[in-house]
């Protein structure tokens, strides 16, 4: 059933308007039905490497308003960002040039920040085709290239300053055109899409895979996610496209335009890392849903165990309500806490139930001691 929705579904849509040569039925995945990467080039932004087998890299827009200071505010935000209960660090900030003035705040920002050089890249994104961009570029380690910047200028400026460029376009044939010859031209590049607000893009970035390929050009894709305005639609939309778009294999790097903080940004984008299985940032959970056969109030216990495991990246826990269909549908789960009858608990590590009939009370100190025992323990933050 779900491959013949997924075919119905991901039909190919008309040509877009304009493009009427454009072809449509070019593959964009190795297999919809099961997960492989898509094979790109690794290209450097300032200490970070995207593409090739490197991580989904995280790119956090840094709003215009922090600019003042900004040197002392994201020093602010890497320190609280390593104090939170799980780290999540931002790895490559967008820096907006409008004017001059915000070319000479990067610089401030770069100078007073030189002491983070191995945890931070800075990306120049010029406000428009009058910006002041080359003010900004001594100080960046990116530039993005959007559509009116012309484009000897442009990969001149690259080469002398050995910036990786961000190929921008709305449309995927220009797009992919553009970053195949940035590509050709020997400057390291990734490529993505214009985020118009409420605009869903999932196809066009398909559609941009699908090209590159063609085009023969291995160049990593960021996946640029539209603003939207209500704050349960940016989860959802930002969610479909990414999470759609790396279980097809296909991004390199995320960038979710929001009117969220940078720290709520950043929370966001490890959240859909982490959903798509790209990036392990944090505990992983499975529960059921509970239903008649439940043996204890499932919801108070997974957030229980939850504030007691949360702080162990990459372990994953099942909590499940009955031993019934529970140990079946745990998944791939490395530890399983599953009701084995009223007020006794069963402990399971991946398929197998290795203690049986724990007094509820104790479960959770028992569950605990068996994740120790396996190596995979770490003792929280203070
Ligand atoms: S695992 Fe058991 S309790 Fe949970 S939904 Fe399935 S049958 Fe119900």
């Amino acid at each position: 059933v779900c491959r013949d929705l997924v075919r119905r579904f991901d039909a190919p849509e008309p040509p877009p308007a304009g493009n009427r040569r454009e072809r449509i039925d070019l593959p964009y995945c190795a297999d919809p039905f099961s997960f492989e990467r898509r094979k790109a080039d690794s290209v450097r932004i300032g200490p970070f490497r995207l593409g090739g087998e490197h991580p989904v890299r995280v790119v956090t827009p840094w709003p215009h308003l922090l600019q003042r200071d900004a040197g002392a505010d994201i020093l602010a935000f890497l320190e609280a960002q390593l104090k939170a209960p799980t780290t999540l660090e931002p790895e490559i900030l967008e820096w907006e040039v409008g004017s001059g003035d915000d070319a000479r705040r990067l610089g401030e920002a770069r100078e007073a920040l030189k002491s983070e050089t191995s945890r931070l890249a800075f990306l120049v994104r010029p406000a428009g085709p009058a910006a002041p961009w080359k003010a900004a570029t001594p100080f960046a380690h990116a530039l993005v290239w959007t559509e009116p910047l012309p484009e000897g200028e442009v990969l001149a400026e690259a080469k002398i300053r050995s910036l990786t460029l961000i190929v921008e376009a709305a449309e995927p044939l220009v797009a992919a055109a553009r970053a195949a010859s940035a590509a050709k031209a020997g400057v390291p590049c990734a490529v993505t899409l214009t985020a118009p607000q409420s605009t869903p893009r999932l196809h066009d970035y398909r559609r941009l895979a699908a090209l590159l390929a063609e085009a023969g050009a291995a160049v990593p894709i960021l996946v640029t996610a539209p603003e939207w305005g209500r704050p349960e639609d940016q989860v959802l939309e930002s969610a479909i496209l990414t999470g759609g778009l790396l279980c097809d294999g296909l991004g390199d790097a995320v960038l979710v335009r929001s009117s969220l903080e940078p720290a709520k940004n950043l929370t966001l984008v490890y959240n859909l890392l982490q959903g798509s299985g790209t990036r392990i940032t944090k505990t992983e959970y499975v529960s059921c849903p509970s239903c008649g056969r439940t043996l204890f109030d499932l919801q108070e216990t997974t957030e229980r165990i939850k504030r007691q495991t949360g702080h162990l990246k990459g372990v994953k826990i099942a909590i499940m309500g009955c031993i019934v269909n529970g140990p079946g549908e745990m998944a791939d789960a490395d530890f399983g806490y599953v009701g084995g009858a009223p007020d006794m608990i069963n402990l399971y590590v991946g398929k197998d139930c290795v203690q049986k009939g724990i007094p509820t009370a104790q479960a959770d100190g028992a569950l605990i001691e068996l994740i120790k025992a396996h190596g995979k323990w770490q003792e929280p933050k203070q």
